[in-house]
């Protein structure tokens, strides 16, 4: 029996920089305390649109293979050392925004077969063991083919691994509060005049939200505020930093959450504070 940490965590992400806008904390906190921090990323970003502009020359490939030195540099910042692509990188295509040509190439991952691909990430769910996993919403969070499709082969991939005899005991999608968006966008609001972002984002721009009733998870990474901003900063080509704010290419700023939130989706949870709350060294474990 291979040696793993009694804690283990698989998060599966549709591109570079998803992981450390949505879970940077959270990834920076469970790896600090010992917990086997897993990243998947389904795919390279490779349609993504660069902000510098002396990097707006990196296209297709190129794009996909800088971004992976972003996500490894991310990834230093985070303590995060399980990074995979899934499948290798390169195997799925950056299927671009929703209604696009692009999501008609056959390489592209929202063409991609869900039970092969999730086949894929089941072999790292064998492998790694995770207790809990944690992916997006059925909408992807904000209606992004990649984001779509990566929910569908998580979905997809608890399932095959519990056939193959590991069960995954928390399965979470990314969450925020619609109150604690609300709030942090009034805070933003105030301080837009002194940040180079011209305009603000607004709160239903901000993947996830929902009623704070549907929040089961709460986990502060306010001690890793700065690994959190430093991981996002590392993916330069689609995220500009600025204090507790940043933009993506649109401009628009938003502000960085340093508590992230998280909804439990196989089971009943309210208030908890720790994605592994119940979860004994044992559990998970195949039988
Ligand atoms: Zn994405």
């Amino acid at each position: 029996m291979t040696e793993l940490p009694d804690r283990r965590l698989l998060l599966v992400h549709a591109h570079p920089d998803d992981e450390s806008i949505n879970n940077g904390a959270t990834m920076a906190r469970y790896a600090a305390e010992g917990a086997r921090v897993t990243l998947v990323t389904c795919t390279l970003g490779e349609r993504g649109e660069v902000i510098p502009a002396e990097l707006r020359h990196l296209t297709g490939a190129a794009l996909g293979e800088h971004r992976l030195r972003e996500l490894t540099a991310a990834m230093r910042e985070l303590g995060v050392e399980d990074f995979r692509l899934l499948g290798g990188a390169g195997r799925y295509g950056d299927s671009g925004m929703m209604g696009l040509p692009d999501n008609d190439d056959p390489h592209s991952f929202w063409q991609a077969d869900v039970d092969e691909a999730a086949g894929l990430l089941t072999e790292v769910i064998l492998e790694v063991r995770p207790q809990v996993l944690v992916a997006y919403d059925d909408n992807g969070g904000y209606g992004h083919p990649d984001h779509i499709q990566a929910h569908r082969v998580a979905m997809r991939a608890v399932e095959l691994a519990a056939d193959a005899g590991h069960r995954i005991a928390k399965v979470y999608w990314n969450r925020v509060p619609r109150p604690v968006a609300e709030a942090a966008f009034a805070r933003l609001a105030a301080d837009l005049p002194g940040l180079p972002f011209a305009k603000s984002a607004a709160v239903d721009d901000v993947p996830g939200v929902v009623d704070a009733d549907r929040i089961t998870t709460a986990v502060d990474g306010t001690a890793h505020t700065a690994a959190k901003a430093a991981a996002m900063r590392a993916h330069a080509t689609q995220i500009e930093v600025s204090g507790p704010y940043f933009a993506l290419s649109n401009e628009l700023a938003q502000p960085i959450l340093t508590t992230e939130y998280y909804e439990l989706v196989n089971g009943e949870a309210t208030g908890e504070t720790d994605l592994f709350a119940g979860i004994g060294p044992a559990a998970g474990e195949a039988s």
